[in-house]
């Protein structure tokens, strides 16, 4: 008797098991999406006694060979569709990395000569970039003559949509 392809019947998971010659077998409950309802059988088990009860008790039953194939392909798809899954996840870890990307923008500070800003460059994480002005080591003691607007402009941080904001320089403190 060759290999047959057998579903289970049964609504829940199945399990049959020859503890004498200590192999077992599982199925998912009838209509399992992923195919994983029919099992392929090899003749060893289909000549036990208690497999040929099972069948007779309707608890298994053998497929023709066209639905046993549709099983089949369902479980390589399931399988290809986890595998995707695993890739998407790595996909979005990779997404979250780049969230720790760095810009460079300009010194906010005053000109050292002339008019103007500064523009030396300043390093900052891209999450980080409004949370205070920009201002080169040089300047950096000049954060507290600036003042934050919002800018009207909406950006996402986090996957939330967030308001953008901007440092001015107060008028006060102008060099
Ligand atoms: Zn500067």
């Amino acid at each position: 008797m060759p290999v047959k392809m057998v579903r289970n019947l049964k609504s829940g998971p199945t399990v049959w098991s020859s503890l004498e010659k200590r192999r077992s077998l599982e199925w998912q409950g009838a209509g399992d999406p992923s195919g994983l309802d029919i099992q392929p059988v090899d003749e060893e088990i289909l000549a036990e006694p208690s497999f040929q009860q099972a069948l007779r008790k309707k608890i298994f039953e053998i497929v023709d060979d066209e639905t046993g194939a549709a099983a089949l392909d369902a479980q390589s798809q399931a399988r290809e569709a986890a595998q995707q899954n695993i890739a998407s996840s790595i996909a979005s870890t990779i997404d979250r990395s780049q969230e720790e990307s760095f810009v460079v923008a300009k010194c906010q500070g005053p000109a050292t000569r002339g008019t103007g800003e500064c523009g030396e460059d300043v390093t900052r994480k891209a999450t980080e970039i409004d949370d205070a002005p920009l201002l080169c080591p040089a300047h950096a003691n000049l954060a507290h003559l600036f003042m934050e607007e919002e800018t009207g402009e909406m950006v996402e941080r986090d996957g939330k949509l967030v308001s953008r904001k901007a440092w001015r320089r107060t008028s006060v403190g102008a060099a």
